[in-house]
């Protein structure tokens, strides 16, 4: 375990073993004023791995500080300098990917290959922001008079509040943290209490990359009073965040008192509908990769499965055979596919959503328990497919946030769409069959900010991610990232 107390922050990152505890103020990496501290716990092994300050009022008004005065000069550089340090940053991570994987298994659980793949997905939103921002263009538009001229500018909002959760540590912040730089914002980063570290080293590689003092500050510890002092500051200007429609509601109440700006990532309850057109091998791989991703734990996971009549028994056996064949362990483990829920709170939540949809009729073909892997926590539930969902049940309508894939049958079209958009969520909807007009005609009905038409991994860095109802509002990745991040300015100029 490290501690807060211990002086790591000025060894080279890529040192054997290093990991940074300290929080990122102003260029500096310093502690808690009364020492306190949070503890990072391995999920998959119930050990603390490492302390990091809970920080107050004090660190995040100074957090506050140094982004208000570094955001004026951070925005007078040129869009090409500021993407310059975005394709550094980008480049650190990509050399620190295998430390990086293991620093975020170690604190989150997702398997190490997974882990990977999120520093690399990470580090696209990096890359991508450093060039979008070179086209963040205004207009000239044509005058009512001749003597006049229409201009407009886009410009930086300003200090942003960065919020975000842990079930992906490093890109969650860097989807935001991309497009907030290359718009020339200054940021102060909050992670989730449960996965720090990664953003901690992120933050140490911006600094290696040379991204100037007070433009990323990143602060841990209580969130409701981190968030008072964010919230409370008339200077921040911008908040982006990503977590759970209950505290999304609650911090957009807050927001108010100083109108910020809002990006809302909140949460999500995918349908996955396969039609009797559909290619089953494509629609069973695509379920498992969308399903069981993280352990179920990701936004757009799918949620409900509805299978047309026709392929219903084709699907759901391969579906079974292949949920099967997944391997349950610690994600530090090479092959390993499915990793630990988060916490004990997390297993609860399946375990009782399990119970209710059996207490309602379903039959639970396989998992339905936890697994108990030698020497590990008490963390795992087994990849699990549950028949017979009906409307009823609390699976078929909340997120469960776990390895659990609830199926059910319909025969119309229609009442397929019927079924998926029956949610007060709206982030992603996914849906397979190879005709090409009920393709678009389906693609259209869903109420959902994001489709996967015969995909189940619509993540990207170009895309615009976001949702609708539930899920919020705004969108992060592609050049739609940057107008979260700008605002528009008209010059009315008299000649
Ligand atoms: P998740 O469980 O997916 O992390 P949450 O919505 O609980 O979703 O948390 C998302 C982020 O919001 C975390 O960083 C958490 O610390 C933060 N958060 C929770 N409550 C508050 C609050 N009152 N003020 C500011 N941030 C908060």
């Amino acid at each position: 375990m490290v501690g807060v107390g211990i002086a790591v922050g000025r060894r080279a990152p890529q040192e054997e073993g290093h990991v940074q505890i300290q929080n990122l103020i102003d260029g500096a990496w310093v502690g808690a004023s009364d020492s306190s501290s949070l503890r990072v716990v391995n999920p998959a092994r119930d050990e603390v791995i490492a302390e990091v300050p809970s920080v107050g009022v004090a660190e995040t008004r100074s957090a506050i500080d140094a982004a208000w005065r570094a955001r004026v000069a951070w925005a007078s550089r040129t869009a090409g300098e500021r993407g310059d340090l975005l394709s550094a940053l980008a480049g650190l991570m990509h050399r620190d990917a295998d430390r990086l994987a293991a620093l975020m298994t170690s604190e989150q659980g997702k398997p190490l290959a997974e882990a990977r793949g999120e520093i690399a997905y990470a580090a696209s939103f990096l890359s991508w922001a450093a060039e979008e921002g070179k086209r963040l263009t205004g207009d000239i538009i044509p005058a009512s008079a001749p003597d006049k001229r229409i201009l407009v500018l886009r410009q930086p909002v300003g200090v942003t509040a960065i919020i975000t959760p842990w079930n992906f540590p490093a890109a969650m912040i860097t989807r935001k943290l991309g497009p907030a730089l290359a718009a020339g914002c200054t940021v102060v980063i909050k992670p989730s209490e449960l996965t720090p570290l990664s953003a901690l080293a992120i933050g140490e590689l911006a600094c290696e990359a040379g991204i100037p003092d007070g433009v990323v500050n990143i602060i841990t510890g209580e969130a409701g009073a981190i968030g008072d002092v964010l919230f409370d500051d008339d200077r921040v200007r911008k908040l982006s965040f990503t977590g759970s429609t209950r505290v999304g509601q609650m911090l957009m109440s807050k927001a108010s008192k100083n109108l910020l700006r809002l990006s809302l990532e909140l949460g999500g309850h995918a349908p996955f509908l396969v039609f009797d057109d559909a290619d089953i091998g494509q629609a069973v791989g695509a379920a498992i990769a969308c399903k069981f991703r993280n352990a179920g734990q990701t936004c757009i996971c799918a949620n409900r499965f509805y299978v047309q009549d026709g392929v219903y028994d084709e699907f759901a056996a391969r579906f079974a055979e292949a949920i099967e064949n997944l391997t349950v362990g610690d994600g530090a483990r090479e092959g390993v596919q499915v990793g630990p829920l988060i916490n004990d709170a997390a297993v609860e939540k399946v375990e009782s959503h399990v119970a209710d949809a059996r207490s309602h009729g379903a039959k639970v073909t396989v998992g339905g328990k936890r697994v108990h892997p030698k020497g590990l926590a008490d963390r795992f539930y087994a990849p699990t497919l549950i028949k017979g969902m009906t409307p009823d049940m609390v699976l078929a309508r909340e997120e469960t946030f776990g390895p659990v894939a609830p199926v059910a049958r319909f025969t119309e079209e229609r009442e397929a769409i019927e079924l998926a958009n029956a949610s007060e969520y709206g982030l992603a909807a996914y849906f397979f069959t190879r005709d090409a007009s009920r393709l678009m005609r389906v693609a259209e009905a869903l109420e959902y900010g994001i489709v996967g038409a015969n995909d189940g991994g619509p993540s990207t860095a170009q895309a615009p991610f976001g949702g609708v109802k539930h899920s919020g509002f705004g969108r992060e990745g592609g050049r739609y990232a940057m107008d979260e991040y700008s605002e528009i300015k008209y010059i009315s100029w008299q000649l």
